[in-house]
């Protein structure tokens, strides 16, 4: 025997240090099982950094182990990293999977909900299986987790699953490590599990388990409303492709343009429905299963009242077992919307399901599996090559994101709109999910409870409270009576800092922030800016000029008052008139501009985008925020179109964004009668180009190469990939939000990296 080969068979012992998404996701019995297969001596433990795997053996066999972890992990995991350690021998020849301890749990905190996987709906339509038909069938590798979690570490007992005692057979499959359901915390069968029924509109039982499921899809079959208790809350169903059902729903919800959701049963109804890219199948198929913006197909058969004004409808697959089991029935596609009341959050409990949602579902499909933490469902779409984040909720929430720099724990509460709140502790920041409009009184009691929820999930002590600028947001306010030190961050900057901390940078970089609304450090508002900066602070650069918003908030949800402002003020008090002007008291706030009465200033883009909707007839009025720049944006004609005049002056170091021309083409073309696809196209092409030159003139001022886009406006695909596109081909570097969302949702975490930076650098002042 030769020498090499000796050194081969000398057992040798690593340590491997696997961090990403790796805990509660099946990794270690996977680790576990791969190294008794090789065998291999050692044990497999969680930690807060990561997965940790100590294992002994040969080192081709050790070679062996770590391809294998690569290449054949659990699905729902992700590694970011795998770092390796020698260490010394210990003559070990059998492998363990080591308990986690409470501590070690802390910061690794609680997975996501995850997707029913492949193997359980095999097992669920198996007649031979004794889950076969089982609602709640589920394995280490799916079901829920954070919607189902009281405290940590996350053992059955500290879930909504303590009060289900487990059978032997389902006990035997907990503690066997060979056993898919393996420390599955939420195992379950129908002997032991959760129950299905089916329950009138006065809340009685009328079917059980197989029968509810039947009983459901008939009345949906019929056009009736079925509400459908999910993992994070509750769904109004309706048959998809039934335009009177459709109709009907939204009139009882009195919502009669905001998109409706659409599950279908499989990817291939999926395609059949909607245009789908392998990008945008791979996001469908996901674990986290989001709602996914795709492109519909005009022969796709779903009722037009799903999402009138839109080009594109939010898909999703199913993502529980009783979501399979209701496409089993022979339904293709259901439109699947929040159970809530307009405003409100999704209702979690079966009770307050049944009276908050009385007037509007026929009946309940219900269970008896406590839904702990509300989470909506979460909305991507696929751009510019990634994934982009509309709604972090279900299955995002609450994945850490980690932060390369440590400082003090911060509690960013956000802004108001859309709101999250994060908290900031040691190398990583959780962003709680999706909360919603904090003046909604039920939204702001969400958000206190999220608060309590994630710094006892984190076992946090926030040293700060990090908060908007504007002091009369609910969530600022609530930070000033926190008893914590506060730090008010400017709205924008706070976007900016939310980029450049998911992609682990400091800056500087030029800002395109482009947004509805934020409170400027001069007070006025602020929308469609450029700015410079980093984590620590920013300059304002350039910014859209100061444009009328008569009645303030008023102009917000009733854009022809924008309109109207904005064409005073381009054009004089001789505007030309449009269509719809006879239908409202246009000169009495062409009066407020001009006497500049209850008129504040803005610099928004989101703004200008109503006012240039509105002028084209649409959303006048809006039902739901952003109606008119996304019809705006469905709008828009494909193909190259000239833009429109604008300009840009120079004041000082500021580059300001005149658009009064831009108003005074748009509204001549719409009097001449241009086609409003081409019009549409246009005017996205000149926020691109207005926008990517302003930038480059920044940039030529101060040399920095890296540009960061963000704010609400960047949900429009036209604007992100033009926008992303010219300012590539320019030479920059160009960072974008992908899994956390261009607008306010991101707020919190820019507000806490910010904060923390600024104590750490000694600039923070309590307040
Ligand atoms: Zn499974
Ligand atoms: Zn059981
Ligand atoms: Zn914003």
């Amino acid at each position: 025997m030769n020498s090499a080969l000796l050194v081969e068979q000398r057992p040798v012992r690593r340590r491997l240090l696997i961090s990403g998404i790796v805990q509660g996701v099946g990794f270690r019995p996977f680790v576990f099982r791969l190294a008794t297969r090789l065998s291999l001596g050692g044990v497999v433990r969680n930690t807060p950094a990561g997965v940790v795997v100590e294992a002994e053996g040969t080192v081709a066999q050790l070679q062996r182990l770590q391809e294998e972890i690569v290449s054949s992990h659990p699905p729902a995991a992700r590694i970011e990293r795998v770092t390796v350690e020698e260490l010394s021998p210990l003559g070990e020849n059998s492998f363990a999977i080591e308990l986690s301890g409470v501590s070690g749990e802390v910061l690794a905190g609680v997975s996501p909900d995850l997707a029913v996987c492949r193997e359980c709906v095999n097992e669920l339509f198996d007649p031979a299986n004794r889950r076969y038909l089982y609602p709640f069938i589920n394995c280490t590798n799916c079901g829920p987790r954070f919607s189902i979690v009281h405290k940590i570490p996350y053992d059955r007992k500290n879930t909504s699953m303590k009060v289900f005692t487990m059978c032997l057979e389902c006990r035997r499959e907990f503690h066997d490590p060979y056993d898919r359901r393996f420390h599955a915390q939420p195992n379950g069968c129908p002997e032991c599990g959760p129950q299905l029924w089916l329950a009138d509109s006065s809340g009685r039982r009328i079917a059980e388990a197989g029968e509810a499921v039947r009983q459901a899809c008939e009345r949906l079959a019929r056009g009736g409303i079925v509400a459908v208790r999910g993992i994070g809350g509750f769904h109004l169903a309706v048959d998809a492709f039934n335009d009177q059902a459709v109709q009907e729903l939204r009139r009882r919800k009195r919502r009669s343009a905001k998109p409706l959701a659409v599950m279908v049963g499989d990817l291939e109804v999926a395609r059949r429905m909607c245009r789908l890219s392998l990008a945008e199948e791979a996001l469908l198929e996901d674990p986290a299963s989001p709602i996914v913006l795709a492109l519909a197909k005009p022969d796709s058969r779903l009722s037009r009242e799903i999402a009138p004004g839109q080009e594109r409808i939010g898909l999703m697959l199913p993502y529980t077992p009783f979501h399979h089991l209701l496409f089993a029935q022979g339904l293709e596609a259901l439109v699947m919307t929040s159970g809530n009341v307009a405003g409100e959050p999704i209702c979690t409990a079966n009770q307050e399901a049944l009276s908050r949602l009385a007037g509007i579902a026929d009946c309940f499909l219900l269970h008896d599996r406590e839904i702990v933490t509300r989470t909506d469902d979460s909305v991507v779409f696929h751009a510019a090559g990634r994934v982009r984040t509309i709604r972090r909720s279900r299955g995002m929430a609450p994945r850490p994101l980690a932060v390369r720099y440590d400082g003090p724990q911060v509690l960013g509460v956000g802004a108001e709109l859309k709101n999250t709140v994060c908290l900031l502790a040691g190398p990583q920041a959780v962003v709680s999910q999706h909360l919603g409009d904090l003046k909604n009184l039920h939204a702001y009691r969400f958000f206190e409870e999220t608060i309590d929820h994630l710094l006892r999930l984190y076992q946090g002590t926030p040293e700060w409270v990090a908060r908007d600028l504007h002091p009369d947001y609910l969530s600022s306010r609530w930070a000033e009576n926190s008893g914590l030190p506060v730090i008010a961050v400017q709205h924008h900057h706070a976007h900016l800092a939310a980029v450049l901390a998911e992609h682990g940078e400091q800056g500087p970089a030029i800002g395109v922030i482009l947004d509805g609304a934020g409170l400027g450090t001069d007070n006025t508002v602020w929308g469609g800016e450029i700015l410079v900066g980093d984590l620590n602070g920013f300059t304002r650069a350039g910014h859209i000029e100061p444009m009328p918003l008569p009645g303030g908030d008023k102009a917000v949800a009733e854009p022809w008052r924008t309109a109207v402002g904005y064409l005073a003020c381009a054009c004089g008090q001789g505007f030309p008139e449009l269509p719809w002007m006879r239908e409202y008291q246009v000169d009495e706030v062409a009066e407020l501009v001009r006497t500049k009465t209850a008129t504040v200033s803005t610099s928004s883009c989101g703004r200008l985008f109503d006012a240039v909707a509105a002028i084209l007839g649409r959303a006048l009025a809006a039902e739901y925020e952003a109606q008119g720049p996304m019809e705006l944006e469905a709008l828009a004609a494909a193909g190259p179109l000239a833009p429109f005049s604008w300009a840009l002056e120079e004041q000082g170091d500021t580059v300001i964004l005149l658009v009064r021309p831009l108003i005074r083409e748009v509204v001549e073309a719409a009097v001449s009668g241009m086609d409003p696809e081409v019009l549409s196209a246009r005017f996205h092409r000149t926020v691109v180009e207005m926008f990517a030159e302003a930038a480059e003139q920044v940039a030529a001022r101060t040399g920095i190469q890296r540009v960061i886009l963000a704010g609400g406006v960047f949900a429009n695909q036209l604007v992100l990939e033009g926008m992303c596109r010219k300012l590539t081909r320019a030479g920059f570097e160009v960072l974008l939000p992908s899994l956390f969302p261009a607008g306010d949702g991101a707020i919190s975490l820019g507000q806490a990296v910010v904060a923390r930076n600024l104590v750490v650098s000694g600039r923070g002042k309590g307040g």
